[in-house]
């Protein structure tokens, strides 16, 4: 898999620090378990966080050290497995998240023959998703009203800032409007976790728009 668009450095660091909700957190754990130079990147944040404990460890008297260390054993790791292919293109982190394969999935359609499955909406307003896009097929033009993570998992999109293969992934933010369009040939299958309701110019995708939560 030749991946060209990766996480940022805010990203990552965010991510290693437990600052993002759980749907940015999905995508991004199933990209890194993908792609070996964002988990290096990630493991280099992981390190320097773990220099800043232990300087703080030496200014510590032999038992706060102790107490400090049962305190550690209690927080949440930063998953960082290596990626697991057995279930087919869904990489492991979504694996685990959706209880198996594609086959696990619950589809529904959104017309023009995409498909969707919701998987978490949190109350924060972020929530993330599985699309299926026909090969050849347009995604409605749109902005974002905040941040927008898709990571393709199977067959490749374009839009007017690039083309987006498996494992790449792009990141809009409030400042970008598009219209993704999927190649033709295979479904494409992409995971995508938004913040805040995406800005639909037409007024058909505005209606369906809250029918669908997207
Ligand atoms: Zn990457
Ligand atoms: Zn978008």
């Amino acid at each position: 898999m030749k991946i060209r668009h990766h996480l940022s450095d805010p990203l990552l660091m965010a991510y290693s620090s437990g600052d993002l909700p759980e749907a940015f957190n999905l995508v991004i754990a199933a990209h890194v378990s993908l792609c070996d130079e964002c988990r290096a990147r990630l493991e280099a944040f992981e390190a320097l966080g773990g220099a800043v404990i232990e300087e703080q460890f030496e200014e510590m008297s032999a038992g706060s050290l102790e107490a400090c260390l049962a305190k550690i054993d209690d927080l949440p790791m930063v998953d960082t497995q290596v990626a697991r292919t057995a279930e087919g293109i869904l990489p492991a982190p979504l694996v685990d998240y959706v209880g198996g394969g594609l086959d696990k999935v619950k589809w529904r359609s959104v017309g023009m023959g995409v498909k969707q499955a919701i998987l978490n909406t949190s109350e924060d307003g972020a929530s993330v998703r599985l699309l299926a896009i026909p090969g050849g097929a347009t995604l409605p033009n749109h902005g974002h009203n905040g941040l927008e993570m898709t990571l393709v998992l199977q067959g490749a999109f374009s839009d007017a800032s690039d083309r987006f293969g498996p494992g790449d992934l792009e990141i809009a933010d409030d400042t970008m409007q598009h219209t993704p369009v999927a190649e033709t040939g295979a479904v494409c299958i992409c995971l995508t976790a938004t913040q805040g309701k995406l800005r639909f110019n037409a007024l058909l995708p505005r209606m369906v728009q809250s029918i669908f939560r997207i």
